[in-house]
């Protein structure tokens, strides 16, 4: 990001202007009614029920009153200002009604009523209408056909949706376009008694986006961690430079959908269908730091260590229990998670032998033993605490009938209260019974996040640590090459006319030569005599290939050859091929054989309304078999071209295995960062593989290579 671009992001940063969509102090429900189960109802009976602080003014021309309510026939009969309007009413109305909020002075809506956008036509020029007006009165609009919001803060109370669930006041906001999804994530976050921050479900999202309200969830210091449901981006630039900022500040858990089988079959024969379904998705929210997640409890489950615990500052974990096996199971989930479990110094150890019961075990897991109490977790809890090699603490306890499990919880809730690590726990007890309902109750109300299942308290506590890595991931910035001549590629792009077609090999590879990118020595040729000729000048051994508009994949038609070592050997071959294709347009490019390097490939394909997507990976002919690839968003850096070579699954036969030498990873990142400059420079390209790039211990170069604009 350069200067100018976060200067405008930390103006943006103080804005305001969401308070009146968030903190209400007065609202009206324009549409509201009598009848008990319409919506116009159900929300002056939320407000109620939630206890809603402000004012509420239920707007209907006929009836005296609603819900006890006062109700105005229209809002010019308020006596008050209106900070905020529900919108209820069928949509050939809305526009008439936003002027008239206008005049009153109100400065958001919720507009809950469909029939816009989605409803074709006659929905487009509604929606057309009414955002006119809006922004004439500088009104700001929700929705429409959304839930609406609502804010749990016991100042406020605001409980403008028609949903059902009446969360708890706590640190977790949430922001879901689709609402059936926002739903379900508050309702989850309820039942295991996570408390709720805000909430917002903005339906077609007309005016205010997600961004926005990620930026004012941002700016909310109450709100300590974000979750996000998407299923598409309305403005991914203007996403990812919110996304950007927030998620330094704290952090963003978000789903991605769309992972299905069919998406996994669809890839196919180039680089944007070997992308699949949703890479793009999972790319913005790599490259802006949101934390994604592929299963909706685990991001909910995580979402409680995220609203009481502080961030790890490393991957180092303590672990301790008074049963076993549970243990082996976190320790297990910890390491895949890329924690580590380290030995204890001498000076902890010694502490635990003096302090823990004779049978205890001393180490790291240490095990308290199930007749340890209070003291003993106690102990070995301080024990981790000062512990320098120590990041957080995952806590096994199982409620041994033969302790007094309240004083093991109050030891538990004390340190937890320290907030000096993280600690997560694996609770393992029988809530039918009252005395451990107790002891349930004391670390809830401690701030001590309990799990059912070690394997789910260890995937909360990997994803606190995934935010420690978020938090000190610095990308840097993309390289810009000044040795490149644009001139001559900008040419060679403006003379393709019709868009969807290949250029032709000889426009490929002087583009590609234009940019620095090193290919295998080349020449075109027509005639038998040409080919000798060329392949002399490049000198053998070399490889003749078939060149023709239409041939894609040569080598499955027998046309190309490799290792030609003299003139007759190249003869033979075009002969060969001559009798086999009968392109019109039929040539031979005669190459420099390069015999013995490792075959990797890189390409690039286009994305709507978003950067290309560069891709790396294992490859030559067998590409589709193998789909070793890793893809990110363009402009690539050097820290992300690293990642990309180290994240394909062959990462290690790029370091050299069997005794082979290492290859020259540094020319194989100067490629994709070259790769990626050229297609950010013309953005008209619109796929590119270079299959295979042959890499050796001193260099690389492709030696075939497509371009499609
Ligand atoms: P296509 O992808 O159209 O089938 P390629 O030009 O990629 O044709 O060639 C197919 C395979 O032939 C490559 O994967 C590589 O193994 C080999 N090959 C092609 N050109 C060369 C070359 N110049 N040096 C060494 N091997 C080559
Ligand atoms: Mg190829």
């Amino acid at each position: 990001m350069n200067y100018k671009e976060e200067s405008v992001l930390i103006e943006s940063d103080i804005s305001h202007e969401l308070d009146t969509l968030f903190k209400p102090k007065s609202i009206a429900i324009i549409g509201a009614s009598s009848k008990e189960l319409s919506i116009g109802n159900v929300i002056i009976k939320n407000l109620v029920h939630y206890g809603y602080t402000g004012k509420i003014y239920p707007i209907n021309p006929k009836e005296p009153s609603i819900r006890d309510i006062k109700a105005y026939q229209t809002i010019f009969d308020v006596p008050d200002d209106i900070d905020l309007a529900h919108i209820i009413i069928p949509s050939k109305f809305v526009p008439q009604i936003i002027e008239d909020c206008g005049k009153k002075g109100i400065k958001s809506v919720i507009i809950n009523s469909a029939g816009f956008n989605e409803m074709g036509e006659e929905g487009i020029a509604l929606q057309t209408a009414f955002l006119n007006k809006a922004k004439e009165y500088g009104i700001r609009v929700f929705g429409p056909n959304c839930q609406g919001i609502i804010n749990t803060d016991p100042d406020y109370k605001a409980y403008c949706d028609f949903t059902f669930t009446f969360p708890e006041p706590g640190a977790i906001s949430i922001v879901a376009l689709s609402g059936g999804v926002g739903a379900f994530i508050m309702q989850s976050l309820f039942d295991l008694e996570i408390g709720m921050r805000y909430y917002a479900s903005n339906g077609n999202a007309c005016d205010i986006s997600i961004s926005e309200v990620l930026n004012y969830y941002g700016n909310d210091e109450a709100t300590k961690a974000i979750i996000l449901y998407t299923e598409g981006f309305h403005d991914p630039g203007e996403f990812m430079k919110v996304a950007k900022v927030v998620a330094r500040k704290k952090p963003i858990l978000a789903m991605k959908s769309g992972r299905t089988a069919e998406g996994a079959k669809a890839a196919a024969s180039h680089t944007g269908s070997l992308a699949g379904v949703d890479i793009a998705t999972e790319l913005i929210f790599e490259k802006t730091g949101i934390l994604s997640f592929t299963n909706e409890e685990e991001m909910c489950q995580a979402a409680k260590a995220f609203s009481t615990q502080p961030i790890p500052k490393g991957n180092r974990v303590g672990i301790i229990t008074n049963t076993g096996g549970p243990a082996v199971i976190a320790t297990d989930e910890l390491v895949h998670a890329g924690m580590q479990i380290p030995a204890l110094s001498e000076k902890a150890i010694q502490t635990l032998q003096q302090t823990l019961l004779p049978e205890a075990s001393i180490g790291n897991p240490v095990d308290v033993v199930a007749t340890g109490g209070g003291i003993h977790f106690r102990s070995a809890l301080d024990v981790m605490m000062n512990e320098e090699q120590i990041d957080s603490v995952f806590i096994n306890f199982v409620t041994a009938p033969f302790t007094d499990t309240n004083e093991v919880a109050r030891s538990i809730v004390e340190v937890n209260q320290q907030h000096k690590k993280p600690i997560v726990c694996n609770f393992m007890t029988n809530l039918s019974l009252e005395r451990f309902q107790e002891t349930a109750k004391i670390l809830k109300d401690g701030g001590v996040p309990c799990y059912s299942f070690p394997t789910t308290a260890a995937k909360a506590l990997g994803a606190l640590y995934r935010y420690h890595l978020v938090q000190n991931r610095h990308i840097g910035e993309p390289k810009h090459f000044n040795d490149i001549d644009k001139v001559k590629a900008d040419s060679i792009l403006n003379n393709v006319k019709s868009t969807g077609e290949f250029l032709s090999s000889e426009q490929v590879y002087t583009l590609l030569s234009a940019y620095g990118i090193p290919i295998a020595d080349w020449r075109l040729a027509h005639s038998m005599a040409d080919v000798v000729k060329a392949a002399k000048e490049i000198g053998y051994p070399v490889v003749v290939k078939v060149e023709s508009k239409s041939l894609v994949h040569k080598s499955d038609l027998g046309g190309v050859a490799i290792n030609l070592k003299n003139d007759n050997e190249v003869l033979y071959a075009v002969e060969k091929m001559k009798e086999d294709f009968i392109e019109e347009d039929l040539r031979f490019l005669v190459q420099k054989f390069l015999p013995g390097g490792k075959e990797l490939v890189i390409g690039v394909s286009a994305q709507k309304d978003l950067e290309p997507l560069v891709m790396f990976g294992m490859g030559g002919i067998y590409i589709e078999v193998l789909k070793d690839v890793v893809f990110k968003l363009s402009p690539v850096t050097r820290v992300e071209a690293n990642e990309m070579l180290s994240s394909i699954k062959a990462a290690k036969l790029l370091d050299g295995a069997r005794g082979e030498a290492a290859l020259d990873k540094h020319s194989v990142i100067e490629m994709i960062l070259r790769i990626s400059q050229l297609v950010n420079d013309f953005p008209q390209i619109k796929e590119m593989d270079l299959n295979p790039v042959m890499a050796f211990e001193d260099g690389a170069f492709a030696v075939d290579a497509r371009i499609k604009i």
